[in-house]
Order: C-alpha cells, then structure tokens, then sequence
C-alpha cells in the first residue's frame, strides 16, 4: 500500500481517495507544483494536507496553509488535532504570547501544518520566519483571491508570488472552487504557476438535489419544504441556509419562521458586527439552525452537514446560484437546492442592473449572465445539463432534480405567445406607455378594471381574446417570454414590458414557442422528493438503529462542547448514522467505519461501544 493511502486509513479513517485526490498528493508529495480546481465539498484540504505529513516523514519541514478565513482556519487546526496531526494556526484572533509560542515550534520543526492569514505571511517579520525554519510545502488556499475581477480579491494574494522566488526548492499547491477559464489563468499567472500542473475535477455535485418552483407564496412553499424534508421527527431541523435579497426580508423572513417554529437566524452585513459573529458561530457550532441570509453570507461557511440550501430571491448569475447552492452537502449526503421564482425576481434582478453604477458595457455582461441564469429556470430539460454545460461540462440526464424527477409537461404555446406580443404591441401604440404583465393580463383576460376602462385599452383588438387561460397561467407565460427574451424590462423600473426583435418571427409566425405548463403548486407536489432519497441520514433505520443514533448524536453534542469544537470535528454525521446501523460490539468492529481513524479510534472508541450497548 502507498504511504499516503495508509494515511488515509490510519490517520483520517476514510478507505479511498475520491476522484482525482490521489494523483495530486502523490504529485505534491514528490516535490510538484500544482493548480487544483475542485468543487466545494470535493475534499481539497486532504490534497495538501496528506502531502504535507508525507513530506514530514521523508525529512522535509512544516507544510504552510495560505487562508484568508480565520474561522475555517480554527475549525481545520480542531479536526487535525482531533485526529492526531501536530497543526497550529496564526492570526489575528492570537494574543502575542500565543503567537510566539506557535512560532518556536515552527523554528524547532514541532508542527505538521501551519495555517497562517496572508497578511501575515507576507511580513518582514514572519518571512524571515521562515527562512529559518523548514518548510515542506506551501498550500495556497481560496487561489481565485488573487483575481482582482472576483469579488473576494485579496490584495495581499498578489505578494503570494513571492514565496516562488523566496523558496524555489518549496512545491506550491494552489486550491480554488472557482471554475472559470479567467479566473483560473488568472491564478497561474499572477502566482507564477505556469509549469505547474493543473488538476480540473468535474464540478458536478451529485448529491445535490436542484429544484427550481415557481413562486406562489414565496414563504409558505419554504416552509411546507422544510416541514417536509427537512424537519425531523423530534421536530428539530436540519441545518440549512434561506438566501433573500434584501436587508429587509432576511430579517423578516427569519422572524416569520421562528414564530413558525424553525430555529433560524438572520445574517446580512448590516448587523452589528458581535451579533453576526455570533450567529454565525452558532450555525457552525450548533445542529438545526436555520441562518436566513444575504450573500454576505458566504465564504467562511466549511459546515460539512449544511442539508439545503433555499433562495427565496433570484440570484445573480448562474455562477452565483452555483456557488450559493454549493454550500450544501459539502459531506456528501443527499441535499436539497431549492429555489422559489417568479416574473417579479426578473424585474427586481434587471432594476439592480439599470439602477447601477456600472458602465453600459458593463450592464450588458450582467444581463447576460442574468439571462442565462433565467435559462435555467424555464428549461424543462435537466438542470444539471444545464448547469454543468455552463461551465463548459457535458453530461447526461442526472435523475436527480425536478426536471429529471417530475418531467415538466410542455405545449406548443405559439398562439398565446402571439396574442401576449401583439398585446404589448398595441397597449404600447394606443397610449403611448408601456405596461407591466398585470395590466397586459388585464386586457388579455377581458377584465374591465377601472385602468383599462380609463385607458379605453377595452376597445383594443387583443382584449379579452385570451379568456381561455387563467391568470396564473398568463403569469407563467409572460415570465417565459422574458427569460426565452422575446420581452424585456423597460428600463424606468417599473417592471413595464417591451417588445425586443427576437420577438418578431415570432409574431410573424415563423418561430413556434414551447412553453412549460403552469403547474399550481401544491404542498403534496413540494414534498414530492421520494422519501428513500430525503436528505436525512436516519432513512432506513429501525427503532432500535434511530435510538442509537440519538444516543450518539447526545454524546457528540457533549463531546463536542467539552473540546470546544464544533460537533462534526468530533464526527460526521455518515461516521454516526454507519455506528449506529452497525451497532458495533467490539474495538474491531468500529476499525472499519469511515470516519474513525486510529486516534479517534483510541480516544472515542470505548466511549462509543458504552454508548452503543445501552440498547
Ligand atoms: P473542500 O475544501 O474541497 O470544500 P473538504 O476538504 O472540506 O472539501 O472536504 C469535504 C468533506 O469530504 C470533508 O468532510 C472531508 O472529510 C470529506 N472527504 C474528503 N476526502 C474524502 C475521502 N477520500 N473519503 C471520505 N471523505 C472525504
Ligand atoms: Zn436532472
């Protein structure tokens, strides 16, 4: 066996390397440079991690982490030492005497790994540091910091380059989950990486479940879904993040479901700095709470056990929507994207772009990548096709999310399309303006509201013409027809209507629209997801199996504040729910469960059979 595979086993307790971990830490390991490209939750930290104990072993010094998050910092040092890895951190959050002693055992080759917060790395004072202590390998972590398009940019990152220089002999491991070509060129040139070599996973995530409802009550279908998938039978709920867009509604929307029960949280930048630490600490730390946020909310998140990820607003960009949902399942276990949507967010999300700062060349990029995101809501073909083709990967029909699941119906919805386009038409050329869907529906519908009697719009050959369908069904249909871009927002904001060219053929019927069927939402259709897949570790198991398993999740809860990490340093939940359908009557027993390495092993390995017998 090779020695960073009995690493693996022995020291993490997990049987195989996944996808491409093995070729990288060997390559690292024997002294390679490397760029990693990996989605979130593909297990980047194991790629310099493991390389960096093999290095110790055949004489090489400390390999040092590069991380701009304090947080995720803490919380890797308390899982390394949990299984028996010499790892210390240097930051901010350390009194001087702390951090002196942190730096002695450095210069003394006492520590496996390092973290240390780029700032400091790039100090006189901690350069020299290094010079004279031994170094087995540097990992720069969040790599795409160095971009300065990115919204996470990093000025300190640019001076990363220097390490090349300052230690030629030291391989260099950058990790970033950004996926795209810029970004990525970006990295190798601006951290002279350019004869490194570069590892690219597929950015599939496949325990992630994608379903995108059109938006009725917004909130009663977030919370009929929670209810549903993610409320266990004790009535707490799994850990899961709410995205709004505003402020405002994140506050609201967290008040709403506590009052209903859930225990959430709200999180935006306009909190108080000690309260939104403080929250999010408790999301970290603590099982079932629910953090309604806004996108300020991001990064710092390495909770494993994240289940769902929920948008009440739309996001930006299909690259958002990526990232945001990607913060669930970071395990491996089935989790839940769910998204509520509707012609308002097109409005909203258009108003953003036109209201900004931004330069015209600018706004287009942005609704561009608005519009594709838009494509992604109507499709009524998979989502991760979709998804992934984004990104420049092809794939085959996942089966595992709405569209794949449920097929949406379709229909050939040419002639409402033209009757829908020609009402924009006339409405616009009888009074000079130009209006939103609900009037449009209006006239279409042959209703004579006070507006359209005032306007004389009832007098207008398109009205009532579209009496056959209802109104929510018109909604959806003018929805479709912004995101397919037959209509766009008016720029005054006020969510008016307007013909583009592509809208032409179609109104001189040579193209034909397919359309998705309106489906009204149901609570029995929001809980449609088969409950052999929920999102919920204890699915399968007896009365006898589920009552271990709250035994144990008890103990790791005391366990877990008595070493003052939080509980899934002490386990995962997969490592729990496996002891717990084994019932395990012997040391022997729990050697095999991934997840129990030799440390754990002999710290929590009799503690866990104590726990286990009281059946
Ligand atoms: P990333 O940094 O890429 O988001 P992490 O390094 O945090 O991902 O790993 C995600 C999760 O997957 C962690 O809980 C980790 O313990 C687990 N993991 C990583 N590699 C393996 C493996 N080879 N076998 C089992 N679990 C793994
Ligand atoms: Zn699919």
């Amino acid at each position: 066996m090779s020695r960073p595979l009995e690493i693996l086993n022995e020291v993490f307790g997990y049987p195989a390397f996944r996808g491409q971990q093995g070729e990288i830490v060997e390559h690292v390991a024997d002294g390679g440079d490397c760029l990693v490209l990996m989605p979130t939750g593909g297990g980047k930290s194991l790629c310099y991690q493991i390389p960096s104990l093999v290095r110790r072993e055949r004489g090489f010094g400390t390999g040092i982490v590069v991380s701009p998050l304090i947080a995720l910092m803490q919380d890797q040092v308390a899982a390394l030492t949990e299984v028996g890895v010499r790892a210390a951190y240097l930051n901010s959050t350390l009194s001087s005497a702390e951090a002196m002693a942190i730096e002695r055992a450095l210069r003394d080759g006492d520590l496996d790994l390092l973290y240390v917060a780029p700032e400091r790395l790039m100090t006189p004072r901690f350069q020299e540091l290094l010079e004279r202590s031994r170094i087995g390998l540097f990992a720069i972590d969040e790599a795409h910091c160095v971009s300065q398009w990115g919204h996470d940019f990093r000025p300190e990152y640019i001076q990363l380059s220097v390490l090349h220089e300052r230690f030629p002999n030291v391989p260099r491991i950058a990790l970033t989950a950004t996926a795209d070509a810029i970004t990525r060129d970006e990295i190798i040139h601006r951290l002279a990486l350019e004869d490194a070599r570069v590892f690219v996973s597929s950015f599939d995530r496949p325990n992630i479940r994608y379903r995108i409802a059109e938006k009725d009550n917004a909130r009663t279908q977030l919370l009929d879904f929670i209810r549903a998938e993610h409320t266990r039978a004790d009535g707490t709920t799994d850990a899961g993040v709410v995205y709004c867009l505003s402020r405002r509604k994140v506050e609201e929307t967290a008040e709403w479901l506590k009052e209903k029960g859930v225990r959430a949280l709200p999180y935006h930048a306009g909190m108080e700095f000690e309260v939104r630490q403080k929250h999010q600490e408790m999301f970290q730390r603590e099982e079932g709470v629910v953090m309604c946020a806004t996108i300020a909310f991001g990064m710092g998140i390495d909770k494993p056990d994240v289940r769902f990820v929920a948008h009440l607003d739309l996001p930006k960009s299909v690259e958002g929507y990526y990232q945001e949902t990607g913060r669930a399942g970071r395990d491996g276990l089935p989790s839940n994207a769910w998204m509520a949507y509707g012609l308002g967010d097109v409005v909203q999300q258009r108003k953003m772009i036109d209201e900004s700062e931004a330069d015209d060349a600018h706004k287009r990029v942005q609704t561009g990548k608005l519009d594709a995101l838009l494509g992604l809501c109507e499709t009524a073909t998979c989502r991760r096709v979709r998804l992934l083709a984004y990104f420049g990967e092809t794939s085959q029909p996942c089966g595992n999310c709405d569209n794949c699941i449920e097929p949406p119906p379709t229909w050939d919805a040419t002639r409402e399309a033209q009757m829908a386009l020609s009402c924009v038409f006339r409405a616009q050329r009888a009074s000079g303006f130009h209006f939103g869907a609900g009037h449009l529906i209006d006239i279409l519908r042959g209703n004579r509201s006070e507006k359209i009697l005032q306007r004389g719009h009832d007098k207008l050959t398109t009205f009532g013409i579209g009496a056959a369908l209802g109104e929510p069904e018109w909604r959806a249909a003018f929805r479709q027809l912004v995101a397919f871009g037959y209509l766009t927002v008016d720029h005054e904001g006020f969510g008016s209507l307007v013909l583009t060219e592509a809208s032409k053929p179609v109104l001189r019927g040579e193209q034909k629209v397919t359309m998705r069927r309106y489906v009204k939402p149901t609570r029995t259709r929001q809980s449609s997801g088969r409950t052999s897949e929920r999102a919920d570790p204890t699915i399968g198991m007896g009365p006898r199996e589920r009552a271990r398993w709250e035994r144990l999740r008890m103990w790791r809860t005391e366990t877990a504040k008595s070493d003052g990490v939080p509980a899934y340093v002490i386990f995962h939940d997969a490592t729990l729910a496996e002891i717990a359908r084994l019932g395990p009557a012997s040391i022997d027993a729990l050697r095999g469960v991934p997840g129990i390495g030799a440390r754990k092993l002999d710290r929590f390995g009799y503690e866990l059979l104590h726990v286990v017998a009281a059946d």
